[in-house]
């Protein structure tokens, strides 16, 4: 897969640095200033150079958008406060009585909204526990107008086709929207395989240092006009520092994945070998049922491993008290390697009968795996898993 749609220009990591991101045009700030502004001075009601007030709009939240809609092949990007304010202005677009069908393995906070924020406001989803694209065809009804994946998904890495789901939820005529906060658009460009909508996290890869809570929605200027509304309407935007961040971040994306990625299938080749790990989820791995699936719609397989470990929940507590560079902590896709324990942390707000059905139990742990040196990293698991033993 190339990183580029076509009529780019410019190569990916080129986007990264420069797209909405020219010299400031009333100082020539060669980086993008923070516009630390919450209003802009008219020069009669109405007449102004684009910007009203920092809700509406803000020119260093205009570059991170430019620069997002760019990397991910879209028309355009909307920014917002954190990943769940942005999943929150996709869902605003439905109604009461509109249905929605998601995958099972989900980040539990998209759940936690879906079920306790939108259901009782009317929207009812509906959950495939498998991953193909038949079973989504399955829950599809006259009221479905979203389909809602993440792939690879959190915490499983499952591995969802991107294609053939678009095609289930466009005969449904519905929208499908793909919450790329996994891949990233360096790994994983949603929209060039067929999907309306991307959500980010940009709190993960996308700012990439463990500094900025943000998210944000990619897709067609048509689908964009409600949840642009939705913006200024409700409110939820990110402020022009924590905006900048996320653009200071992004530069460096394309680099810091290539070793996300190079890491990871290192540290998931090696944990496959230990006697002490029952399962390795990691897509670049052979033995991933969506192995092949990855390597068609992926560039790389990310830098997300989970393990399940032989010895249960009680091995598991062990081993996430003895990581040293690997710290216990929620959150993911910084340059720093994290360890978590989906079942009590990031996956806490789904019912433990609900998750425990689907494999995510006490067991499970979650590896966010930095850009560290990764004989040190080697070493770090290492030490822990032989720790299990004594
Ligand atoms: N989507 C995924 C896959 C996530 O992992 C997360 C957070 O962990 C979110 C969305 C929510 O993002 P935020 O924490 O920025 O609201």
């Amino acid at each position: 897969m190339s990183h580029d749609p076509p009529k780019e220009p410019h190569g990916f990591a080129t986007r990264a640095i420069h797209a909405g991101q020219d010299a400031d045009p009333t100082t020539g700030a060669t980086v993008v200033p923070i516009y630390a502004t919450s209003t802009f001075t008219q020069e009669a009601p109405g007449s102004h150079k684009g910007y009203e007030y920092s809700r509406s709009g803000n020119p260093t939240r205009a570059a991170l958008e430019t620069c997002l809609a760019s990397l991910e092949g879209a028309e355009r990007a909307l920014a917002f406060a954190s990943g769940l304010a942005a999943s929150t202005a996709v869902l605003s677009t439905l109604r009461p009585g509109d249905e929605l069908v998601a995958s099972a393995d989900l980040y539990g906070g998209t759940y936690r909204l879906l079920e306790r924020v939108f259901r009782p406001m009317g929207v009812v989803a509906r959950y495939t526990e498998a991953s193909d694209p038949a079973s989504f065809e399955a829950l599809t009804t006259p009221k479905t107008k979203l389909v809602w994946i993440e792939t690879p998904t959190n915490p499983l890495l499952q591995i969802l086709d991107v294609r053939e789901i678009a095609r289930v939820a466009h005969e449904a005529g519905a929208v499908l929207a793909v919450d790329n906060t996994f891949a990233s658009p360096y790994v994983q460009r949603p929209i060039g395989l067929g999907a309306d909508l991307v959500v980010h996290s940009t709190t993960k890869y996308i700012g990439g240092h463990s500094d900025v809570v943000g998210g944000a929605v990619m897709g067609p200027r048509s689908l964009l006009e409600p949840i642009q509304f939705y913006q200024n309407a409700a409110g939820g935007v990110p402020g022009p520092f924590d905006a900048w961040l996320t653009l200071r971040g992004l530069k460096t994306l394309a680099l810091r994945m290539e070793r996300h990625n190079a890491n990871a299938l290192e540290l998931a080749t090696w944990l496959e070998s230990r006697g002490e790990i029952e399962r390795v989820y990691y897509p670049g791995l052979a033995s991933h049922p969506g192995h092949a699936l990855a390597g068609r719609q992926m560039d790389g397989y990310g830098g997300m491993i989970s393990i399940r470990l032989r010895g249960g929940g009680p091995a598991a507590t062990r081993f996430l008290k003895a990581t040293r560079l690997f710290s216990l902590a929620e959150s993911l896709g910084g340059v720093e390697s994290l360890i978590s324990h989906p079942a009590t942390m990031t996956h806490a707000s789904i019912p433990v009968e609900v998750r425990a059905a689907r494999g995510v139990d006490d067991g499970l742990v979650r590896l966010s795996v930095g850009v560290e040196d990764v004989r040190d990293l080697r070493a770090d698991l290492a030490q822990a898993l032989e720790r299990l033993s004594e």
